[in-house]
């Protein structure tokens, strides 16, 4: 029997409702803690920059002795003074600490860099350009430090920190910048959270692995139930139960062990006679089938009998239709009983049973079937002397013949038995 193929089988339903939410599962944890890690380096880099900020004006403070203030040149431009130092041009000392710290560092006059490490693409020192205007209104104007990871310094996303130059009794004059390049950065973040991502994925495949391998094991064993339920349906009711669905103490298991029932249940209904529990015509039709290709390809000798209860209709007409249903019981349990072991028995139809004597010659058969006579001899209708005989028609499978060539034989030498005096065996 073929294997049915499902649309959306339950195998496939199970792999998508486990794989599906673990990889929605991994793609959040692995965005959250991204974007985590962002947060926290850009904090990092905040207080970094804060600190790179301070340390520089202290370093300043250290080697340009005396305040900020404003002088005005030969021309009436204004320019910014360090103590003595004129600060404008280049810096060896900002430079030095910009290369240490991996920063860019600025001083501006009010909004426009005098003094900077910063370059453009060609290598132009940025002195003279501005600082964007959102950073002149938060530090200039309002006087406060400022710290922004998302300012574009010559076109590149950076993280700033802005930091107040304010001379004694005046406004703000200027501004201390210190800032890295958002690229720098990217990297950063990226080293951090690779190997968050990997460890995800690797969880992720290690839990998809075994939830897989579970729902596989679950969906392998249903399979085999609705195969199981499959083959029933087709009337195989010996087809045996797989093993690995009973392993479970689950439910799987007890839908097995009803199945099984089931299977006995039908089967009991469809091939067994339920006034003699012997089996019926249609499993009778099938062993005769059966025995005959055993017979062609092994060789295997039978003998076939049909056997009639003698002067049945007397009885049911004397004693009536269910003292003939307890007689018919009887007969049954005693062919039953002597059919044991010799081969096979069945109710052939009203008061008529079919008997197969396998792997016997006509000789032996005959006296084994004279013993059962015997026995059936030994019932009387319950609470009368009425004697219950049997007539039975004998003979051996002929090679080469059909099931049918032999059952006609069985069934002239009943008629011939009848004929002749009944409670008798006629084998030939
Ligand atoms: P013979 O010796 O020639 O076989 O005579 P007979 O009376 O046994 O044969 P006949 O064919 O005339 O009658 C068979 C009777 O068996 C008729 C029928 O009512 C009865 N019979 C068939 N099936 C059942 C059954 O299930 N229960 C009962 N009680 N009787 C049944
Ligand atoms: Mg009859
Ligand atoms: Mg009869």
């Amino acid at each position: 029997m073929k294997d049915k193929v499902f649309k959306n089988s339950l195998k496939s339903q199970m792999l998508k409702m486990t794989l599906v939410p673990l990889t929605l599962m991994t793609i959040v944890i692995a965005a959250v803690s991204a974007t985590i890690l962002q947060t926290a380096i850009t904090k990092q880099i905040e207080s970094e920059l804060i600190h790179d900020a301070d340390l520089l004006e202290s370093v300043f403070d250290e080697f340009y002795e005396g305040e900020f203030h404003i002088e005005e040149d030969e021309d009436g431009n204004l320019e910014l003074y360090k103590g003595e130092q004129k600060l404008n041009g280049k810096d060896t000392l900002m430079a030095k600490m910009s290369e240490k710290l991996n920063i860019d560092v600025s001083i501006f006059y009010k909004d426009t860099r005098i003094l900077t490490t910063l370059v453009d693409e060609k290598g132009n020192s940025a002195v003279g350009t501005k600082a964007a205007a959102v950073v002149n209104n938060d530090v200039i104007k309002e006087g406060s430090s400022a710290f922004y990871d998302n300012v574009l310094v010559y076109n590149t996303k950076s993280f700033a920190y802005y930091k107040p130059i304010i001379m004694e009794g005046e406004d703000t004059v200027g501004m201390i910048a210190v800032c890295r390049s958002g690229e720098d950065v990217k990297w950063q973040v990226i080293n951090y959270v690779f190997p968050v991502i990997m460890v995800c994925v690797v969880v992720a495949i290690f839990f998809g692995f075994i939830m897989v391998r579970f729902n596989r094991k679950l969906a392998d064993r249903i399979f085999k139930m609705d195969r199981y339920m499959n083959r029933l349906a087709n009337g195989e009711f010996d087809y045996e139960m797989p093993r690995e669905l009973m392993k479970e103490d689950d439910e799987i298991k007890s839908l097995a062990t009803d199945g099984k029932r089931m299977a006995r249940s039908i089967k009991t209904l469809v091939e067994y006679d339920a006034l003699t529990e012997l089996n019926n015509r249609r499993s009778a039709d099938k062993k005769l089938s059966d025995i005959r290709i055993k017979a062609v390809e092994m060789g295997m000798k039978y003998c076939v009998c049909i056997g009639d209860i003698d002067f049945f209709k007397k009885v049911n007409d004397t004693y009536g239709h269910e003292m003939g249903d307890v007689v018919l019981k009887s007969v049954a349990d005693k062919l039953k009983k002597g059919m044991t072991g010799k081969g096979f028995v069945a109710r052939w139809g009203g008061e008529e049973f079919l008997l197969i004597f396998e792997n016997r010659e006509l000789d032996i058969a005959t006296r084994e079937l004279s013993m059962i006579l015997d026995d059936i001899r030994t019932i009387y209708v319950p609470d009368t002397d009425r004697q219950i005989t049997m007539s039975f028609g004998l003979t051996a499978l002929v090679p080469g013949e059909t099931t049918d060539d032999s059952l006609n034989r069985a069934d002239t030498n009943l008629y011939e038995a009848k004929e002749s005096g009944r409670n008798q065996i006629i084998s030939k």
